[in-house]
């Protein structure tokens, strides 16, 4: 399998050939086509399995696609991605952007320690991908400052990490102002108690590992 047979947009095609990505890594072989269909995932995979890649290609394919076929709508942001500290949501979004370039695609960073009203200021300019650390996104909620009405994609990286006691309870107070999207879960290790909790976030949940 490549690429290519993904049914991907000839730009985000050359984006991943010039990110150095010849050829899908054996995760991505597995999540991309599933993950493009809109369906659920569970999926283990450890770092340096190219796992960011494997829910950002889905995304960006995705967002490019709604936006092209909805042009007069308002840009609210259209996918989500949650992570445990701001250094993983800085790389999840260096990769967004070399993915996402020349394509109706933009993102904004959502992590404490930057001016929040920098932050809301981006959204409301319009981008389609928002990562963030939970802690800072429930300020913006609570302050009902960001549409979250559109989001049709949730993705939490290291999920085991995100659904632990500290984290839970603002993960899910994010993922209750969403409209049933599509969740995308990844983590090296699940634990029974996170894949019981993982799979109550969707009403069907396909499970990968390699
Ligand atoms: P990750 O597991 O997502 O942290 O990715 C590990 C590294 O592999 C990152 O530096 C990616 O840029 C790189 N990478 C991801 N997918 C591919 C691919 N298909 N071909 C080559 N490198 C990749």
């Amino acid at each position: 399998l490549s690429f290519n047979s993904c049914g991907l947009t000839h730009k985000l095609l050359l984006n991943l050939e010039t990110a150095g990505y010849e050829f899908p890594t054996p995760i991505q072989m597995q999540a991309i086509p599933v993950a493009l269909t809109g369906k659920s995932m569970l999926v283990s995979a450890g770092t340096g399995s190219g796992k960011t890649a494997s829910f950002l290609v889905p995304i960006v394919s995705r967002c490019a696609r709604y936006r092209s076929e909805h042009p007069s709508e308002q840009r609210s942001p259209l996918a989500m991605v949650l992570a445990p500290t701001r250094e993983l949501c800085v790389q999840v979004e260096d990769q967004a952007k070399i993915l996402g370039k020349g394509l109706p695609f933009k993102t904004a960073l959502v992590v404490g320690g930057d001016p929040m009203s920098a932050q809301l200021y981006r959204i409301q300019q319009g981008v389609e991908l928002i990562i963030g650390t939970p802690g800072r996104l429930v300020d913006l909620l609570t302050k009902h400052a960001i549409e979250l009405d559109y989001v049709m994609m949730f993705v939490l990286d290291e999920v085991d990490c995100m659904l632990e006691k500290g984290f839970r309870d603002q993960v899910m107070q994010i993922f209750r102002a969403l409209s049933q999207p599509q969740v995308l879960l990844f983590s090296a290790t699940v634990s029974r108690e996170v894949e019981k909790v993982g799979r109550s976030l969707a009403k069907e949940m396909i499970s990968l590992s390699v």
